[in-house]
């Protein structure tokens, strides 16, 4: 992820200086992480000492971490959605924060099938800042005389839609881009750019990445760095080149844009970097119609020294083909953050992606951590502060922010690696209950299931019905797109189910997966339509004889309702007699059903 801007500067005995600063403070902050705790915590309280929230769990005033626990509960996203909801309609009392919240963060996490809608204020802008400031200078440590040329980032804006009570609801990066925060930040070499602003924020997502590819193939020589937010949207940036490279190379050898950009703004942004080349673009078409697209990115970008997306968590399924595009590159996962909260950083970030620990920076929030399988569903869940947690154990983060949130269970689950000074490193283990994600979807294993049992009743008329099934996300194709094997038993052997039965399948699994789902299939276009394998009679009895003898116990197998162990995939793969797919988009509007509902 990119940095944010810090204070202008071109003068590089002062960048230095201000680098140092930086690095001051994450020595400062590691060294007593729990005074800074104690103190963040006691400002979130006082800042919100008249929250209805607060008083509701009895707490009047208090500013201390004995009463604060005592009283206040661990929750999820469904304990406060009742309160959400009250702010999405318009009650601009003081329920969560003092503060008036500025607008919904909308989570890539989803509750009853819709976006979590994350409260926040105007002030966590700078504290979100605040982070992005710290990944240049700890960066510049390992990799020398970043400041000399640009970053090429593949950043983007996303819709947004208003609540019921007018308050806008859009993606923490969106509501970040669109900020003067990043717009109108000074000159600075770290933020550097080879994307204009316009690029980025231009609504539209094939003439933003069309725009941006453009401009960074035109300074390829400046590039330095390479990125987006995530492994899969700098895929997906290298796929659109596939695709348009000539196009790309007819603009740059005739220094005009493409009729495909047709937003005015776009355009003059553009035209401000592009001049005519024909040497490069010849060099690109030699390039970019070599058959093997191995090292594409060191071919094109010749002085680029890593590439900056995040590979940890999901997105790890994507390191071989990054690998191999990037020749071995350094990829580097620079920061730890989501629309509740950023977190923490990487202060190693040259470390290979199976290595990466993110030190929470204490200042953010105040954060604790549940004990993983220590938690009795009984029992009200006990976790521990950031100076207690033990090495090589797992937690689950629980925060307290400054927007107004209080001992919220975040879902991620992560493991203590090591120490900076005082401060836990942390290894980021997994969402909770993510069975399925290509770009930011994250399906569980119930939706699924729900999913699945609703488009098997197309079965019906045909006497088949499904046996069992499972299912993998499938990222050698680029979007990646969710598989599902199914094995069905069809009564009578003359009846067939026809293709455009199990085509009418995928699209009903497609329909009835959550919003974010949806967005990323109909609109991001950051995931490919699902596809159905049918796989031979007896497949997942075989697959069960493979778990037996890898050591499952033949009394506890259950089938898996996802798998990723590549051999077993290879299993399920070698006895598929036919595939399908969803033949369209499932339906996706911005906003969440019962907002759509009222218009
Ligand atoms: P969102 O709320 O949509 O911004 O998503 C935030 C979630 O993305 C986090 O809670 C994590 O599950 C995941 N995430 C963010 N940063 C990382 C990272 N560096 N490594 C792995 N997962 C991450």
């Amino acid at each position: 992820m990119p940095e944010a801007p810090n204070n202008s500067t071109t003068d590089y005995s002062s960048l230095t200086e201000k680098n140092k600063k930086c690095l001051q403070f994450i020595e400062d902050v590691t060294s007593n992480p729990d005074e800074v705790q104690l103190r963040v915590l006691s400002d979130i309280l006082t800042q919100n000492a008249t929250v209805e929230y607060l008083h509701r769990h009895g707490l009047s005033g208090q500013t201390d971490r004995e009463t604060f626990k005592k009283l206040v509960p661990v929750v999820t996203y469904d304990d406060l959605q009742p309160d959400i909801t009250r702010i999405a309609n318009g009650d601009r009392s003081p329920i969560l924060s003092s503060h008036p919240i500025s607008e919904f963060l909308t989570s890539s996490g989803t509750s009853g099938g819709e976006r979590k809608l994350m409260p926040t204020i105007e002030a966590e802008l700078g504290r979100r800042t605040l982070l992005y400031s710290l990944l240049m200078p700890v960066m510049t440590q390992f990799v020398p005389g970043l400041e000399k040329g640009k970053g090429m980032y593949f950043l983007f804006v996303k819709s947004e839609s208003k609540t019921p009570g007018g308050l806008l609801a859009r993606p923490v990066l969106t509501s970040y881009y669109k900020s003067n925060h990043f717009k109108e930040r000074p000159y600075d070499p770290y933020t550097n750019y080879t994307s204009p602003n316009e690029t980025i924020l231009c609504q539209d997502s094939f003439q933003s990445m069309y725009s941006q590819m453009l401009c960074g193939l035109c300074l390829n020589q400046e590039v330095l760095r390479v990125g987006a937010v995530f492994a899969s949207g700098f895929i997906r940036a290298i796929r659109f080149l596939e695709k348009h490279w000539s196009v790309l190379c007819n603009d740059i050898r005739t220094g005009t844009v493409n009729p495909v950009i047709t937003d005015p703004v776009v355009k003059e942004a553009v035209l401000r970097v592009l001049k005519p080349d024909p040497a490069l673009a010849e060099f690109i078409e030699r390039e970019c119609s070599k058959s093997s697209w191995q090292g594409i990115i060191t071919r094109i970008w010749p002085n680029t020294k890593y590439v900056d997306v995040i590979v940890t968590g999901t997105m790890s399924q994507y390191i071989p083909t990054l690998d191999y595009y990037s020749n071995g590159l350094p990829l580097v996962c620079t920061m730890y953050a989501s629309s509740e909260c950023y977190f923490g950083v990487n202060l190693n970030p040259l470390c290979k992606p199976s290595e990466v620990a993110y030190t929470l920076i204490p200042t953010m929030a105040y954060f604790e951590f549940l004990q993983v399988g220590n938690n009795d569903q009984d029992q009200e869940p006990n976790p521990v502060d950031l100076s207690e947690v033990k090495l090589g154990q797992d937690y689950e983060l629980v925060v307290t922010t400054y927007a107004g949130l209080y001992r919220y269970r975040v879902g991620d689950l992560l493991r203590v690696v090591g120490f900076k000074n005082k401060a836990p490193q942390f290894s980021f283990i997994c969402r909770k209950n993510v069975a399925l994600s290509i770009d930011a979807d994250k399906t569980d294993e119930v939706e699924l299931h729900q999913a699945i049992e609703k488009a098997s009743g197309h079965l019906v008329p045909f006497d088949a019905t499904l046996i069992e099934y499972t299912s993998f996300a499938d990222t050698t194709t680029i979007p990646g797109h969710y598989v599902i094997f199914w094995e069905l038993s069809v009564k009578g052997s003359s009846t067939h189910v026809p293709p455009s039965v199990l085509e009418d399948c995928c699209i009903t699994i497609e329909e009835s997966l959550n919003s974010v789902y949806r967005q990323g299939r109909a609109s991001d276009k950051s995931i490919g339509p699902l596809e159905i394998r049918l796989v031979e009679p007896g497949t997942f009895d075989k697959l069960m004889d493979y778990a037996i003898s890898l050591g499952a116990s033949i009394n506890q197998y259950k089938t898996p309702r996802c798998v990723k162990f590549a051999p077993i995939i290879e299993l399920l793969n070698s006895l598929v007699v036919s595939n399908y797919f969803s033949p369209k988009c499932p339906k996706w509007v911005p906003g969440h059903k019962q907002w759509n509902n009222m218009n």
